[in-house]
């Protein structure tokens, strides 16, 4: 009885974690989407716990108190902490697979070796080689975006690395594919540790090349090794739920992972070998080039006149909170007939879909929400570019300059329209930390200063001019 009930309970779970990637499609239906996943997990506990194989209820009270002392602080980090948050999931994820793998090889391999069948020997070898890598692969992920002290943040190259890093993995699958002949022979005890050993290791040289623009595509496909890890864990524990909870996470994190690549022009292959750093060559530093600077009167009086503006906003709307003032120009633009866009650029800010989530918190209509290939198209018919704390996603460099960790990248084409004001506090660069051209062309004007306070100034004056007619 109490088989079943779990089997369509898993069923149940299955079914609500397929919903809930689906209604992550449409920000419309993306709330709808938590509360299933919550309830699919919710599920998922449940149904594991009551099962009669489950005979020590206090660990797992225990580790459900543990799981809610770090989980509660974890999502109260802001929103331009998210995607470090993120890999810290991913990192207690994989580790929770590796551990998974371990305890049951020693268990089994102490007292029941016949249970170590090709196929469940394969599996744990899977599941600790993902598992451990994705464990230090996204703690190093994290740490270089919370820009963490003592990890490098651009990219570390040497000499023949990326021979290493296959090397290293080729030497883990070796003593794997030995473990999986014979999984209790004396070298045992030497070739699991040694693989745990490797796969650590891996995972710190997979991230270490890796900086800047291309983080994000990293942390995708981190999510999605812990997805492939929870399946070789399901397949190890011989959980149908675990299988395809992990195959959807696995599926989704190699999905968006390759739509990264194609957005920023990156060969996956290069990605999924970790195999993807540049040596960013130090900037030329000639002589000094000039920004133009205007006043808020003169942009809003230029903004008044225009018949086309597109906001082109980044990660410094995101660290100044800029998102209601935002939409407050917004509106005293369009209430002018003014057409307003807003160009989407796919690694906006520091994780994917940042933008959309900030501007859907200011209500801003999403259809007037362009992704970049649409809105590129229009960029030269537009009479005013107002880029609002973004700098990569707009630097020309990335078309040209091969020295640049952002080369390749396609980028919003600002520089192509009639005027851009840029919005920024400093001569800073972005996360690239390359110079931007785009600031010192004849038709850029900046307005030094918090994205907030800047745009807030602009609506104060369009509104005293409103007010004035
Ligand atoms: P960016 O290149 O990081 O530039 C952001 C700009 O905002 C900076 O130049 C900064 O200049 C300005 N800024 C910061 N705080 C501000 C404030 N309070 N008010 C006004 N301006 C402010 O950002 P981006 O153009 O959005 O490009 C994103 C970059 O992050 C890309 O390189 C991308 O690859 C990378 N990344 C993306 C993700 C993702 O998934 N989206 C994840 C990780 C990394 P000042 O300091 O002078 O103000």
């Amino acid at each position: 009885m109490t088989h079943s009930i779990v089997q369509f309970a898993y069923i149940v779970a299955t079914a609500l974690f397929v919903f809930s990637l689906y209604w992550m499609n449409s920000p419309k239906t993306a709330r709808r989407s938590v509360f299933a996943g919550v309830a699919a997990m919710l599920l998922a506990i449940i149904a594991t716990w009551i099962q009669p194989e489950v005979l020590h209820h206090g660990w797992i009270v225990l580790a459900i108190i543990a799981g809610f002392v770090v989980g509660v602080p974890l999502s109260r980090v802001p929103l331009t902490a998210v995607p470090q948050r993120t890999a810290l999931s991913h990192a207690f994820g994989g580790l929770a697979a590796g551990l998974v793998g371990t305890a049951k090889y020693y268990l089994w391999v102490s007292e029941s070796p016949e249970m170590l069948t090709p196929f469940r020997m394969g599996a744990i070898v899977a599941e600790i080689i993902l598992g451990y890598l994705t464990f230090t692969g996204s703690l190093m992920a994290a740490g270089k975006l919370q820009e963490v002290k003592w990890i490098p943040q651009r990219p570390v190259t040497y000499p023949l690395q990326n021979l290493t890093n296959i090397g290293l993995l080729v030497v883990a699958v070796g003593l794997g594919v030995f473990l999986v002949m014979q999984p209790a022979a004396p070298f045992s005890a030497i070739a699991f540790p040694a693989i745990i050993g490797l796969s650590l290791i891996f995972g710190v040289l997979l991230i270490i090349p890796i900086g800047g623009a291309d983080m994000p595509t990293v942390i995708s496909i981190l999510n999605s090794y812990a997805g492939l890890s929870a399946v070789a864990m399901g397949f190890v524990l011989d959980n149908k739920l675990l299988i395809t909870a992990g195959a959807l996470d696995g599926s989704s994190g190699l999905i968006l992972s390759i739509i990264m690549c194609k957005a920023m022009n990156r060969s996956f292959t290069n990605v999924l070998f970790g195999a993807f750093g540049k040596v960013q060559t130090a900037q030329a530093s000639g002589e000094e080039k000039r920004y133009k600077e205007e006043t808020i009167d003169g942009a809003a009086q230029v903004l008044e006149q225009a018949s086309l503006v597109v906001f082109i906003p980044g990660y410094g709307m995101a660290v100044a909170q800029a998102q209601h003032r935002v939409r407050e120009l917004y509106d005293q633009l369009t209430k002018r007939g003014i057409s307003v866009k807003f160009a989407i650029h796919p690694v906006a800010g520091r994780m994917p879909g940042h933008m959309n989530v900030l501007l859907a918190e200011a209500d801003i209509p999403y259809s007037d929400l362009v992704e970049m290939d649409d809105i590129n198209a229009d960029m030269p018919l537009c009479d005013v570019a107002m880029v609002i704390g973004a700098n990569d996603v707009v630097n020309p460099a990335a078309r040209y300059d091969k020295s640049t960790p952002i080369y390749g990248m396609p980028i919003i084409d600002a520089d192509k329209a009639k005027t851009v004001f840029a919005i920024k506090r400093s001569k800073n660069p972005g996360f690239a930390g390359i110079d931007n051209e785009l600031y010192f062309q004849d038709r850029t004007f900046m307005l030094f200063g918090d994205a907030k306070a800047v745009v807030g100034e602009l609506v104060k004056q369009l509104s005293g001019n409103s007010g004035m007619h």
